[in-house]
């Protein structure tokens, strides 16, 4: 509401930190969340004696009573219900739209440290469970088109509460990076008659070479076509759209390859890795797209031991990749460390894919 009237009142937009809108990009023909307030949410504020707004006892958890998995709206949200309606930009090229959705945040578990892989099995399927539940809550919702769940580990990436926890931002919007793989799903399934991702899992079994893990429902991989160093993904073997299609028994593979990555990521330079790691399902518009494949992605920021991978010119300038490296021999390197890593697992329900 502020920001309306501080608009009305002729001042300027840029000097406006309550500004609070979505808008439009149409060189590139996406939508930007401008959010004004996130600019002065806290970083890392036990590192300056404040308490952890996820532990146990906290203000923000004190009346939850006994908790393994809960969800808490963002303090700084991105997306929220009651945006206020922009006062520019209605039409013309300089668009502008209320940035509605939500944005909630699941502490993974009471303890302040430790990553998925650091969970008991049982405890990582409920925050799967819980990704499922929060999926189906606000997908419902009408103005919300996507469920974007992503998790987000480490200094390096950003992350400004070092507790274990995963974010949801409902979106008001298909997020581009998903309507491109919409299109080459939809695209595929109208030429061939098949799901593109059933076929790259068909053919990266017949290669075997990129393969790391398998479970009885989901596959661990390094893509043919990787873009990033030690990019690892996550297929479910049958084809489904979002986390609510997986049986339970499926959804308890899921959370046992999800703790594989992160404990196989720890074990590839011995040394807790960051990483990011973005469910892709299905948006929440009421569409048909039972031409899609969910699954999960992970990228971690570096290319050796002790060397960053940065975007730079090439990669964000022009959005082409050079993979530093190659693919197969990547693919090996994270085998070695699968193998590792099970060692140190107390409980996993595969195996690391025997190549020849
Ligand atoms: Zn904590
Ligand atoms: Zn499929
Ligand atoms: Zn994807």
């Amino acid at each position: 509401m502020g920001s309306y009237l501080y608009l009305q009142c002729g001042d300027s937009m840029s000097t406006n930190t309550k500004v609070h809108e979505v808008r439009w990009n149409p060189l590139l023909r996406q939508w930007i969340i401008v959010a004004g307030h996130r600019g002065h949410r806290p970083w890392r504020p036990e590192e300056k004696g404040f308490s952890c707004p996820f532990c146990p006892g906290a203000p923000e958890t004190r009346n939850l009573g006994e908790w393994d998995v809960i969800v808490l709206p963002n303090k700084f949200p991105a997306l929220t219900m009651n945006a206020p309606q922009p006062t520019h930009g209605v039409a013309g090229l300089f668009r502008a739209r209320r940035a509605i959705g939500v944005c909630e945040v699941v502490v993974e578990t009471p303890s302040h440290e430790g990553d998925l892989c650091d969970l008991t099995l049982d405890h990582a399927k409920k925050v799967i469970d819980v990704f499922t539940e929060e999926y189906l809550k606000l997908g419902s919702l009408k103005p919300v088109k996507y469920v974007a769940e992503f998790r987000n580990k480490g200094k390096e990436i950003g992350v400004s509460l070092t507790h274990p926890h995963s974010q949801i931002y409902a979106l008001p919007f298909i997020p581009p990076r998903i309507r491109c793989e919409l299109k080459s799903f939809r695209n595929y399934m109208r030429r061939r008659g098949r799901c593109l991702l059933c076929d790259i899992i068909n053919l990266e079994y017949r290669e075997k070479v990129r393969l790391i893990y398998e479970n009885k429902h989901f596959i661990i991989l390094l893509p043919y076509f990787a873009m990033w160093p030690y990019e690892v993904h996550v297929y479910p073997k049958r084809h489904v759209q979002a986390l609510p299609d997986l049986s339970d028994e499926e959804r308890f593979h899921l959370a046992d390859a999800l703790r594989v990555v992160t404990a196989m990521y720890n074990a590839l330079f011995d040394r807790d890795l960051p990483y990011m790691m973005v469910i892709h399902q299905k948006p929440t518009d009421g569409k048909d797209y039972s031409y899609y494949h969910m699954h999960v992605e992970f990228y971690q920021p570096y290319r050796d031991r002790d060397k960053l991978k940065y975007a730079a010119g090439i990669e964000w300038g022009y959005w082409t990749f050079t993979y530093d490296g190659v693919p197969e021999q990547k693919a090996r390197e994270l085998r070695e460390a699968c193998y590792r890593a099970l060692k140190k697992l107390n409980q996993y329900l595969g195996q690391v894919v025997a190549i020849g």
